[in-house]
């Protein structure tokens, strides 16, 4: 650690964290992280906090905290924007050369903060967790994550590691690239794995959370799931070709059988298999209308081109306030 931050002055960890309604986890966070920061960097170091909207006392802890601790940066978004683009401020925002990108509900351990530096001294652009375990957890969201992870491989065009959240320590030249990408929907972890260059996998046990609940109900993890094979690939637009020329075989063979049942003269009854049959045709119609619908919305949404995320307030020392565009 000393190897790098005395390779360059001025040298800084920058430590990013979203936080919606977790007035209650907060101390502990800043406290668990402080602990790790110092013995890791001493000083050089910054905690940035970004309040995405939150209902309870979340941005008011903040507050309080950025004006007891020079270290902390305290982020106001000016409504709830979602935990992505949440986090999205936070990684433009923050100054330092290696950035920590933690959950606010201490789920995964910054302890692991000085394993990542050593990973990062050896050459690493990227070092990310990977949870071989997961606490606390609810036995649908275990198992719809190990599935989802595995079929989003399948299906997108790049290796999106299983099992691995925000949870990364990334060097300022990887955050950069990140941040020049443009899209409002953003699933961060596949886009870090788009960017390349090289990255690690540190495996850990991903703990329950220190308090609250989780902010991703069901709808939410179907909206990300969307976003991050919308994302990441067009294949299910080419989906419809396959299905329609699949449909097209189907019906080739349907038509002989009834051209030869009609020549051995036998009328053909079933108004029931054709019911069937108009049924499965209109719903692959509508199934194949949605998911282009997906790819459209998306794009009149990037076309609008509004900005990603509106910071409302910032509370940082003047020594941050001055190194930082705001
Ligand atoms: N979060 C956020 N905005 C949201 C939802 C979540 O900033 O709209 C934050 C939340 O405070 C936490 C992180 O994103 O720090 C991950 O959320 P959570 O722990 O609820 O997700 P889970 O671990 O259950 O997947
Ligand atoms: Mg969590």
């Amino acid at each position: 650690m000393e190897h790098w931050l005395n390779a360059g002055l001025g040298r800084m960890l920058s430590v990013v964290v979203p936080c919606y309604n977790e007035e209650h986890g907060l101390s502990e966070l800043h406290r668990r992280v402080t602990t790790v920061c110092e013995n890791c960097v001493g000083s050089a170091y910054e905690l940035v906090l970004v309040n995405d909207g939150s209902g309870d006392r979340t941005w008011a802890a903040m507050c309080e905290m950025a004006e007891r601790d020079k270290h902390i940066v305290a982020v106001n978004l000016s409504r709830n924007h979602g935990h992505q683009l949440a986090l999205s401020a936070g990684l433009k925002l923050c100054r330092g050369d290696r950035i920590l990108v933690l959950d606010a509900d201490l789920q995964d351990p910054p302890e692991l903060l000085p394993k990542m530096m050593e990973r990062m001294d050896a050459g690493c652009d990227v070092v990310f967790g990977q949870r071989i375990k997961r606490e606390g957890e609810t036995a649908f969201k275990k198992t719809s994550a190990f599935i989802f992870y595995r079929l989003l491989n399948r299906i997108v065009d790049i290796n999106i590691p299983p099992d691995t959240g925000d949870f990364r320590l990334m060097t300022r030249r990887a955050l950069d690239i990140l941040n020049s990408m443009p899209e409002h929907h953003r699933f961060i972890r596949g886009m870090v794995s788009w960017i390349g260059m090289r990255q690690e996998a540190i495996p850990y046990e991903r703990a329950a959370r220190f308090s609250g609940e989780t902010k991703y109900p069901l709808h939410k993890m179907i909206r990300f799931a969307i976003d991050a094979i919308t994302g990441f690939s067009i294949r299910p637009l080419r989906m419809a070709t396959y299905v329609g020329l699949g449909f097209g075989l189907a019906e080739v063979f349907l038509l002989a059988y009834v051209i030869i049942e009609y020549l051995l003269g036998h009328t053909i009854e079933g108004w029931t298999s054709l019911a069937v049959i108009i049924l499965a045709v209109g719903s692959v119609q509508l199934f194949v209308a949605g998911v282009m619908g997906e790819y459209l919305g998306r794009l009149y949404i990037e076309a609008k081109g509004r900005p990603l995320f509106i910071i409302q307030d910032v509370r940082c020392s003047d020594e941050h306030a001055q190194t930082r565009s705001i």
